[in-house]
């Protein structure tokens, strides 16, 4: 299947479209590897040179022969298919003393395609951005959100879309979106609760509306794309966002997990304890978001009497994000467990008090080598894990 990109002419706007069932909501490996029925041989090797160069860059076709272990022909061919639709370039010779004709560096052209991104999880502002093919942000964009529900919110995703489509600067690779609530493969919002949203199509319903392709995921397993993809991350990790709410994304074996009803990572009405504690808008008691969530914490925090006190309500909270967290880095041995939201809250202490809850709750010579840390990529991380979901399902490559 192949579409043209945006209605330009230029050859550069046209990029072979892989299936959806290869793109990364199948759950999948999101990176390629080695090995694929011959009839899908092209795209798997096409997505192979592109991977071993979107990944550390700056490569000679023999380098990419090598780390793919395909042939220099197949590779000479695919390079020049790829440079002449504009995503790859030849940067120059390699320096150095080397005997024989200096090796020519190719690279992604980061520049030659863009991303529209769209972060719907803030309950104030909708955020979008138009991104190049490395998530660097290009120009920025957003509508506020303010007591907006059901289709005047969609209708709001629609008009930031609209804005943000006028902003790009270059062939455009697709629209990522991602949202609150549950949200199934095909993009359909099964439910986003703060929205008012139910059963709501937003990608076919975007697809229809702009002609482009679109991908729609839960905006943790968005952070979470992002995270492996530019936050230095490893192969299994847990991405936990606490803002209003929390939610978590998470990567096992390099691959997206998903769960059986698209709920894995919910882990925010989760009953930590049997001690009670307060009400939650469920209905429930002591369910983990009230003892984390962002606006939560800042509550305790502006009740406690001093710092000591202050920093009482955060080793509590971490504690019962630790005790959540223990079970699951024991049953899936996770290496990695990284925390999304206000830095000035989660930083530190709360890091420190979190890991050393689930150290004590796990077993030292299976879970000992835990890291736990904030991300590095801040706000934008819905935003750049938008990019990597579009980037991923049109040219294979995360
Ligand atoms: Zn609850």
């Amino acid at each position: 299947m192949t579409q043209p990109v945006d209605g330009t002419e230029s050859p550069r706007a046209r990029v072979s479209f892989l299936s959806q069932s290869s793109t990364a909501a199948s759950g999948r490996a999101l990176r390629p590897s080695a090995k694929v029925l011959p009839e899908h041989a092209r795209g798997h090797n096409r997505a192979l040179v592109l991977q071993s160069l979107f990944t550390t860059g700056q490569r000679s076709r023999a380098d990419v022969a090598r780390s793919t272990g395909l042939t220099r022909v197949t590779v000479s061919e695919l390079v020049t298919e790829l440079m002449a639709e504009g995503l790859l370039v030849e940067i120059g010779q390699r320096g150095g003393a080397r005997p024989g004709k200096p090796a020519i560096l190719l690279d992604i052209d980061h520049s030659s395609f863009q991303v529209v991104g769209v972060d719907l999880s803030d309950f104030a502002v909708f955020r979008g951005a138009v991104l190049d093919l490395r998530g660097n942000i290009v120009r920025r964009a957003e509508l506020p959100l303010t007591g907006i529900t059901g289709q005047a919110a969609l209708d709001r995703v629609v008009a930031l879309t609209e804005r943000l489509l006028a902003l790009v600067s270059a062939p455009l690779l697709g629209i990522g979106v991602g949202s609150p609530g549950i949200v199934d493969l095909a993009g359909l919002v099964v439910t986003a609760p703060n929205l008012e949203w139910t059963n709501v199509p937003l990608q076919a319903y975007l697809f229809e509306r702009f002609g482009v392709p679109v991908v729609v995921a839960n905006d943790a397993n968005a952070a979470v794309l992002a995270e492996h993809s530019f936050g230095d991350a490893r192969e299994d990790l847990m991405l936990v966002r606490i803002g209003r709410g929390v939610g978590a994304g998470l990567l096992l074996g390099g691959g997206p997990l998903y769960g059986s009803r698209f709920a894995a990572g919910e882990i925010g009405h989760v009953v930590v304890g049997t001690d009670g504690g307060q009400q939650c808008s469920c209905g429930k008691q002591g369910c983990l978001e009230t003892w984390i969530a962002v606006p939560r914490l800042e509550a305790k925090l502006m009740d406690a009497p001093s710092e000591a006190g202050r920093d009482d309500v955060l080793r509590e909270a971490a504690g019962r994000l630790g005790i959540a967290l223990a079970p699951i880095v024991g049953a899936l041995n996770l290496g990695q467990v990284v925390l999304s939201g206000p830095g000035q809250i989660l930083g530190g202490l709360f890091v420190d008090a979190t890991l050393e809850t689930i150290r004590s709750r796990t077993m030292a010579p299976f879970h000992g080598d835990l890291t736990l840390r904030l991300t590095t990529l801040g706000d934008d991380i819905v935003l750049r894990g938008a990019a990597v979901m579009v980037i991923s399902a049109r040219l294979g490559v995360s």
